[in-house]
């Protein structure tokens, strides 16, 4: 079976096509810049690549052109093979605790809760809208960034606000990341020799977005993600936890409006604001490296954090199996590993600094000696999109 896996930004559409049950990869690419004149579309297959600029004016347009070339160079005979398509989407809000089948329903449903992601969700609907529209009858599936944290208790995801703001308007803790949470946790399980339900693990996501989650019996239980993407540790370019008064004193301060101040804290935070330099991990490396005294507080700041939740994870897991590390920075940064490992003594997590050094492969990199292994566990959210594709359509 065929399915495609699909991501739509704003400006851009993100896809894998895959062959299932198999889960091979028969394409994989994505056209960026949407809309305007000198869009561009790259896919590779079968070891190859193929890449054009053009004017690419819609996702609809974008669909198109992709479906052509899936005939014109020959990755698929017909496009009749193509029996599935999964959709990310990054909120469901308490409305969607699993995948599902898209219908008029389900998009009023994403639509209802676009004003918790409103640069998300209505991007995510554009692509849904531009599939539908080239192939109608193949059946689409929404796979929720959030879906997979609806398992937390009130006492992880209510906020100490008034309660009524949750009623009225939604304010909790969501999550995010779910789709990699629950990937992750799942290879964990499988690389300990047990199921799921046996395990305890907890998730380290560290790429430009960041976030922790705490997974108990296969199910997540607490996450740091809150009620957007800017809570929890520091990331590439966003604060993570903050004191909210901050909000407040500089806005007067600097005599800039709520909304600035909150594109502070989204944009020009994280590794950018305390390094001054950069939010790609890379670069602070090797500044780092140069001793760069900014760059070496972003870089120990973040660990710090990363670390404080995991000590905050093992006690509300009771114990801990596997500390996992995935995402661009997780699965290639072993310096990040070993920062954050350094400040888990007390757990007794001992770090093989070999090991450590291995980049995007899933493996343990903890000694035998340590007292929760460590492991490294390249992130595959296509592959659990067309995984739930095939479970719901077949
Ligand atoms: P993601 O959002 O998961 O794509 O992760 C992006 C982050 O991963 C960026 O900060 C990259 O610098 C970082 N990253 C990717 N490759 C490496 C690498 N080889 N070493 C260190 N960081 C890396």
């Amino acid at each position: 079976m065929i399915v495609f896996a699909v991501n739509a930004g704003s400006s851009s559409l993100k896809f894998q096509l895959l062959d299932m049950p198999k889960e091979t990869v028969l394409a994989s690419g994505v056209v960026e810049r949407i809309g305007f004149d000198d869009a561009i579309f790259s896919i590779k297959y079968n070891d190859q690549r193929h890449k054009e600029i053009k004017k690419i004016k819609t996702h609809k347009v974008a669909v198109s052109l992709l479906l052509e070339r899936l005939i014109s160079l020959e990755i698929l005979g017909n496009l009749d093979e193509i029996e599935g398509i999964g959709h990310r989407v990054v909120h469901g809000g308490e409305l969607f605790s699993d995948s599902v089948i898209i219908d008029q329903n389900v998009i009023d449903g994403i639509e209802s809760v676009s004003d918790l992601a409103p640069l998300h969700n209505p991007a995510n609907l554009t692509g849904i809208l531009a599939f539908q529209e080239a192939l109608p009858n193949v059946p689409a599936v929404a796979v929720f960034d959030t879906a997979f944290h609806q398992t937390m208790e009130p006492t992880e995801y209510m906020y100490s606000l008034p309660y009524e703001w949750y009623e009225k308007y939604g304010v909790r803790k969501y999550g995010f990341h779910g789709t990699s949470h629950k990937y992750v946790s799942q290879r964990a399980a499988k690389m300990l020799g047990k199921t799921p339900e046996e395990t305890k693990v907890i998730v380290c996501h560290i790429g430009n977005g960041a976030s922790l989650c705490a997974v108990k019996e296969g199910k997540s239980i607490d996450t740091s993600m809150g009620f957007t993407p800017l809570a929890g540790i520091a990331m590439g370019t966003r604060s993570g936890d903050i004191d909210p008064a901050i909000v407040q004193y500089i806005s007067k301060k600097e005599d800039k409006s709520l909304d600035q101040v909150m594109e502070e804290l989204n944009k020009r935070s994280g590794y950018l604001g305390l390094s001054e330099l950069s939010s790609d991990s890379r670069d602070l490396w090797q500044a780092v490296e140069r001793g760069d005294k900014k760059s070496i507080l972003a870089v120990e700041k973040q660990a710090k954090m990363i670390a404080d939740y995991i000590g905050a994870y093992y006690l509300l897991l009771e114990g801990c199996d596997a500390i996992c590390f995935t995402a661009g920075i997780g699965e290639n940064a072993s310096e990040t590993r070993k920062l954050v490992v350094d400040r888990l003594k007390a757990l007794g997590v001992q770090l093989d600094i070999k090991k450590n050094l291995v980049r995007g492969k899933e493996t343990v990199i903890s000694t035998d000696e340590s007292n929760i292994d460590v492991l490294l566990i390249p992130t595959n959210e296509e592959v659990m999109i067309a995984r739930d594709t095939v479970r719901l359509t077949k």
